[in-house]
């Protein structure tokens, strides 16, 4: 068996700058259940967030991330985050990202929501797709390890620290055990609970459900950001890029409906704000076939195909509409889960030797509503602190070899999962889940429907582990992955309704009908959920306010 110093699981942004944060003497690997740039990372589109501008401080970023966040966000975190926004920047630049530039030959910049000046960074709206190959050229000159098409099953646990993992080999089939002093966890985000998403299928909130599986709490799960602009039908996102390039929000009547609910920022208020306005006007009859326009027309041909040409591509491809002449019909879809595996300002959690990064963790920075720009931040400077941190716990650390019950245990529950005979499919189940999650749990929430979605959650989670596999080869057994990721989905489900059927107030992405106002007085603080036999046991955490009091 191996055992390295630290093994990260997963290898978007966060996990391979947690891994080139790390010293080149220790022994590091990555395991990743797609190959790294395919990681979910590569899809980001709009931007990364530093104050470079002469206007701009990293103290009005922290601002705008607090308030933003509805001040739920931890404040010491949100400070480390801005004040070491510029330096990652100047870094990434440094290690080959190729970012878009302005007149005079300096890093362009671009307005996005909640900002109160223009921040956002951008290599035209493909800025993850650059960062990742830049970062995974570091990664092979490093020469750094990776279980390319591995799956983690489990976490292994004992005497109170985390020793490793149990990983599933795709490409040849069998379970192994991988050791490590330190695990560090930059799994991604969970947004295949919902049907209709932002998310590749690959995002399916493992990383959270296995440190839960584990005993570590997971922080916030009820604030899952819904993007204000999802392409009709399909879920793909229009990047928020495309309002602060100048688009407008436009309703059936031809109205710019902003007016009503943000009139100063407009089509740039907050992702919550613009969400729950397009939701309104759907609602209330405003709507065009489901939707509402967004209309770039008057930014003119020059500048959709220089600044935009990735939407231009996608309107076209999947909606038939080109925004150069007509506008694309959006809606609003799941994007982005606030909420995490409960991490420290150092990526540690509450269980040894576990480490947590990227859109997996809650530091918190986001709160209840993450400004857009903010994750990819997020991911560089939390997992450059993370493998930080994990380098030096793991210094001195003797090697110590897991035993092999873990892998023992998840050997019988895929042989159990081999014996089934149905009827259910792994992927029925995943439609129907989707369907609960975006029906009762989207932007507008009563306990009536969460009180729903809990009874169909539950009667889900009994099902999936009885779910016919056709499939019994060993080689690419996708029905197998599908079934595994099912049972991280269902928990991950489960925490997000626990929490907001708990949390009686509306506070950014969390919007009550019953309880429509936000309320300071009882709810300025972190949910925690942690596994119980029943389902997960809440409790509470304090928020950490230093220069910012609510407002
Ligand atoms: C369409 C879209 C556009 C976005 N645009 C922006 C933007 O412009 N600006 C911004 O700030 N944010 C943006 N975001 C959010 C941002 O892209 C993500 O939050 C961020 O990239 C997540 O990075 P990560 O490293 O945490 O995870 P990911 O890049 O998703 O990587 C997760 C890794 O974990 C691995 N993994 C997962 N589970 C397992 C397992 N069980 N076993 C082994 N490996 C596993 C995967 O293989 C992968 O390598 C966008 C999000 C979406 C969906």
């Amino acid at each position: 068996m191996k055992v390295h110093d630290i093994l990260i699981v997963g290898a978007g942004l966060a996990g391979m700058r947690a891994a080139l944060a790390t010293s080149s003497h220790l022994d590091v690997a990555l395991v990743s259940k797609v190959h790294p740039v395919r990681s979910h990372s590569v899809a980001a589109q709009g931007g990364i967030n530093a104050a470079l501008g002469d206007h701009d401080s990293w103290e009005k970023h922290a601002f705008d991330t607090a308030k933003g966040g509805l001040y739920l966000g931890d404040q010491d975190a949100i400070e480390a985050m801005c004040r070491e926004a510029p330096g990652e920047i100047l870094d990434l630049e440094r290690l080959g990202v190729i970012f878009s530039r302005d007149g005079q030959g300096r890093i362009a910049q671009r307005p996005f929501g909640g900002a109160g000046a223009v921040r956002t960074c951008y290599a035209a709206d493909r800025t993850g797709h650059a960062i990742l190959h830049a970062m995974y050229e570091q990664l092979l000159k490093r020469r750094l390890f990776v279980y390319e098409e591995w799956y983690v099953t489990a976490l292994i646990v004992e005497n109170g620290a985390c020793r490793g993992v149990v990983a599933w080999d795709i490409v040849h089939g069998g379970l192994r055990t991988i050791g490590a002093k330190a695990v560090i966890l930059a799994t991604g985000g969970s947004g295949r609970v919902f049907f209709t998403s932002t998310n590749a299928v690959i995002n399916t909130g493992d990383g959270m459900a296995l440190a839960y599986r584990a005993g570590a709490p997971l922080e916030d799960m009820e604030f899952v950001q819904f993007h204000p602009t999802t392409l009709k039908d399909t879920g793909i996102l229009i990047t928020e890029g495309a309002r602060g390039e100048g688009a407008y929000l436009l309703n059936t009547l031809g109205e710019r409906f902003m007016t009503k609910y943000a009139p100063e920022q407009m089509e740039l208020a907050t992702r919550s704000t613009v969400s729950l306005a397009i939701g309104r006007e759907i609602a209330e009859g405003r709507g065009v076939d489901g939707c509402v326009l967004l209309d770039l027309r008057h930014l003119g041909r020059g500048r959709i195909l220089e600044r935009l040409p990735q939407i231009r591509e996608l309107s076209l491809e999947f909606a038939g509409v080109d925004p150069i002449e007509s506008p694309i019909p959006v809606r609003p879809g799941a994007h982005y889960q606030m909420g995490g595996v409960k991490t420290s300002q150092w990526g540690e959690t509450e269980l040894p030797g576990l480490y947590a990064a990227g859109e997996c963790a809650c530091v918190s920075v986001h709160g209840a509503n993450r400004l857009g720009g903010n994750s990819l931040l997020e991911t560089v400077v939390f997992g450059r602190r993370a493998g930080t941190r994990a380098a030096d716990y793991v210094r001195g650390a003797a090697p110590r070899t897991p035993s092999e019950e873990t892998l023992r245990r998840e050997q019988a529950r895929i042989s159990a999962l081999w014996a089934n005979r149905g009827p259910d499919r792994a992927w029925q189940l995943r439609d129907e889940l989707g369907k609960v999650m975006s029906f009762n749990m989207g932007i507008f929430r009563t306990r009536q429907t969460m009180k729903e979605a809990f009874g169909k959650i539950r009667a889900l989670k009994a099902r999936a582990p009885h779910v016919l596999l056709q499939d019994h080869g060993k080689v690419f057994n996708t029905g197998l992955i599908q079934a595994l990721e099912l049972g991280f989905l269902v928990e991950i489900a489960e925490t997000i309704i626990a929490g907001a059927l708990a949390r009686e107030e509306s506070r950014g992405a969390h919007y009550r009908g019953d309880f429509p106002a936000r309320d300071d007085a009882n709810w300025l603080k972190h949910t925690l959920a942690y596994q119980a036999p029943d389902g997960p046991r809440l409790s509470s955490a304090p928020v950490t306010i230093t220069s910012f009091p609510p407002q």
